[in-house]
């Protein structure tokens, strides 16, 4: 950009409009050609070499929206420059507003007008922002954002998702855009080496940015950096956790030998599980008929657990020399509005070489380690883990998930996160041979970029389950580009561009787990999905749930009618998906197992989902056996068509005689088919299985495991991700630091 005479610095912390454009430009981002002057009669001659139209703006120090201020003029001969400037300049003072100088540029052709934006967030950093620009940013908030760096899939993903983005693409007699050259800009600001690693944000904003056939131009910019630049966030350590979740032998600080409280309700958990345990306590020689020792200096355990008043649970941390890790379960510390105990805490647990957990975290639970933090036994070891920020739904989800049939590998709450964060479990879990799904319970991005890092290179499916959105987005900043960020729109993004299946309820998340347990090793084949069950409202309903669970059931294919209705289908209702087939204690119970393998042979469906009416099973007072046969049949037909995922719907279920219900569970269980009590449950668990098909085509999928089941080192199809650093077009090499 040419300047004719003397430009004036801007005021602190704002950028004026070219030097914002100045800094796109040197991105290969185009702008309009354009000079500064800043007296008009004198440096009129710098804009002799533009071309017409040209568009007159002023800037200076309280201009932010310039139109509104009457600052900008399009549809400018040069030869009108400096007489429309001199009277913008009287116009403006009139207004109280002091222009330091002019913009005069080039005018760019008409076309769809955009905005493209970087915001820091308070939790997960740099954020891009696209979307409907111009006046619309305001009237519509037409937006779509993802965390920094995207790939090219996640700005497509952006574009696709605003509802104006038939725009894009030309509606009704309009242009349309050279989407190509949008998506270009996009990854320039927010792709790996982009402008967000360079800026010093604060917020830059290119608005509008003309998207026409030809190309883009940016023709406003904005940037202001941050006041005060961001805390930098380490990557965490990498830990081996193998001995957090099975302690060779465990202490317990606090337990009392006259006033049992959580120590002692621990001694006893680890009493009953088998664990060896030990007690620290000044002067007993045994706390509840475990032996007590006088310190955890001299306890020679793998793991401590700490349950004394917020105030000396540093000095206890400091004993813990020796000890691998330490789990905090009091609170009273940053939660309570006492930063300083939580950062001597962190300092007592670095001086003593122990990594903690917690504060204000219930512990953790694994039954093949006996580590466990609820009562009532201990549960089945399994491959699911869960990483939870609150120890009480932690607890829930294991005794409600166990129930259901779900086994799990390591549970770990994490509360404060103060020292082990979520980020660095699950990177460690993502080569824990013995996991093969990840829960995560949430209430805050701590490490928020670290997370999004782990997330997306982790090759288990993780379901993600987020509290206390609305509080964040109170959070959330409060300027222009920053306000049109919504803190929920963030954990859906990160869900989007990682993968992970973001789920709205505990129940959901326990579904979905469920799912993942069920068919996270099937090498599932084909797509879409079909929904088989018996006729009438329920049939339309079950359509409508998975239409809100955003999944489209595809058509039959033609080619199975005949089949179908050689097995007697299709007389008294047509042959659709959802498919009606008369199922009850009455029917043939391998029917629908023969329908679908009618209908498979035709066109491979990836998922299967079939239907009871569990009442219609006792309406006469029959016995179990029909719809455990019905259920045998569906497990058979899950051994068979192996490629194919199968879930079944016990609706109604409450009307089986007691018991009858975990047998159909338990018979499903055998042939790998989770169950679901209703259509709107199995629906969420079914779109949830976007996230294996994700691991697969990102290369990160669970069958690129060794036989051990560890991870193997080639994780992406291009080679570059043997450091796990770079998967699905990403790359993270700067993101974390
Ligand atoms: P504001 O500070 O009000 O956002 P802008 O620089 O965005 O000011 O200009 C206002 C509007 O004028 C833009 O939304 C765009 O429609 C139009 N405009 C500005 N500069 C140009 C240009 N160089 N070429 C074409 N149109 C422009
Ligand atoms: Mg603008």
């Amino acid at each position: 950009m040419a300047v004719g005479g003397d430009v004036p610095e801007p005021v602190s912390g704002a950028v004026f409009e070219h030097e914002a454009k100045a800094l796109l430009r040197e991105a290969g981002v185009p702008v309009p050609r354009g000079v500064v002057i800043t007296e008009p009669a004198r440096d009129f001659g710098a804009v002799a070499g533009l071309a017409e139209p040209v568009v007159l703006k002023a800037f200076g120090p309280g201009l932010v929206h310039k139109s509104e201020s009457g600052a900008v003029r399009l549809g400018l001969r040069l030869a009108e420059v400096a007489d429309a400037a001199g009277r913008m300049r009287e116009a403006l003072a009139a207004r109280g507003i002091t222009s330091s100088g002019f913009l005069v540029e080039e005018q760019a052709e008409a076309g769809v007008e955009l905005i493209a934006g970087l915001v820091r967030d308070p939790g997960f950093g740099p954020v891009l922002l696209a979307g409907l620009g111009g006046v619309w940013a305001e009237a519509l908030r037409d937006t779509a954002l993802a965390l920094c760096p995207v790939s090219e899939d996640d700005v497509r993903r952006m574009l696709a998702s605003l509802r104006g983005s038939a725009l894009l693409h030309g509606y009704r007699g309009g242009a349309g855009a050279d989407v190509g050259a949008v998506v270009k800009l996009l990854m320039t600001l927010g792709g790996p080496g982009g402008l967000w690693e360079r800026l010093e944000l604060g917020e830059f904003e290119a608005n509008p940015v003309i998207a026409a056939p030809s190309g883009v131009v940016a023709v406003d910019a904005r940037y202001l950096p941050s006041a005060s630049p961001p805390e930098r966030v380490t990557g965490g350590g990498d830990g081996d956790f193998r001995r957090l979740f099975e302690p060779r032998s465990v202490a317990v600080v606090g337990a009392s030998t006259t006033r049992p409280n959580f120590g002692n309700m621990f001694l006893e958990f680890y009493r009953a599980a088998g664990m060896p345990v030990v007690a620290v306590h000044p002067d007993a020689a045994e706390v509840a008929g475990v032996p007590a020792v006088r310190s955890l200096a001299e306890a020679g355990v793998d793991y401590a657990l700490v349950a004394v008043p917020a105030e000396r649970c540093a000095d206890v941390v400091r004993q813990a020399a020796g000890v691998p890790y330490t789990q905090v379960m009091s609170g009273g510390f940053g939660e309570a509005g006492r930063p300083e105990l939580e950062a001597d805490l962190v300092e007592a647990a670095r001086a003593a070489g122990t990594r903690l957990l917690g504060p204000n975290c219930m512990g953790v639970y694994c039954p093949r380690g006996r580590q466990t933090f609820t009562g009532g036994g201990l549960g089945p070891p399994g491959t699911v883990a869960l990483i939870s920020q609150s120890g009480g739904l932690a607890g829930e989800v294991i005794k409600v998930g166990e129930r259901r049939g779900l086994a799990f590998s390591r549970v770990a709450t994490v509360g404060n996160a103060a020292d082990v964060t979520p980020a660095e479990l699950l990177r460690w879990l993502s080569h824990d041979p013995g996991t093969r799904a990840v829960g995560l319970y949430l209430e805050d991005p701590r490490e928020g970029r670290a997370l999004y890092e782990a997330l997306a290179t982790t090759t288990l499916p993780v379901a993600l389950l987020v509290g206390g959105r609305s509080a964040q987005g109170r959070r959330a900043a409060a300027s222009h580009t920053g306000g049109l960020v919504g803190d929920g729109r963030i954990w859906r993004a990160l869900a989007e561009q990682t993968g992970a299946a973001l789920v709205g309820s505990q129940d959901d998340l326990i579904g979905v787990l469920s799912f993942f347990q069920a068919h996270g090793a099937r090498p599932a084949s084909g797509d879409g999905v079909l929904v088989i069950g018996p006729s009438g409202g329920a049939s339309v309903l079950a359509a409508d749930a998975f239409d809100q669970a955003g999944v489209r059931l595809e058509p039959l294919p033609g080619e199975a009618l005949t089949d179908l209705r050689a097995l007697g289908l299709g007389a008294g209702s047509t042959l659709a998906n959802p498919l009606e087939v008369p199922v009850g204690p009455r029917s043939r119970p391998d029917l629908v197992r023969a329908a679908v393998a009618a209908i498979l042979r035709r066109r491979p469906y990836r998922d299967v989902v079939a239907h009871v009416n569990v009442q219609s099973f006792f309406t006469y007072g029959t016995t179990a056996e029909p719809l455990l046969e019905y259920a045998r049949a569906l497990g058979g037909a899950q051994e068979e068509l192996a490629g194919t995922r199968f879930t079944l719907v016990t609706r109604n279920g409450e009307c089986a005689p007691a018991g009858v219900e975990d047998e159909v569970r338990r018979i499903a269980a055998r042939a790998g088919v989770p169950v679901y009590r209703s259509m709107e449950a199995a629906a969420v668990a079914v779109a949830a299985a976007r996230t294996l098909d994700r691991l697969a085509t990102d290369g990160r999928a669970s069958d690129g495991r060794a036989s051990d089941g560890r991870a193997s080192d080639g994780r992406a199809s291009d080679g570059r991700a043997s450091d796990g650093r770079s998967v699905g077009g990403r790359d993270f090499g700067r993101a974390g630091s």
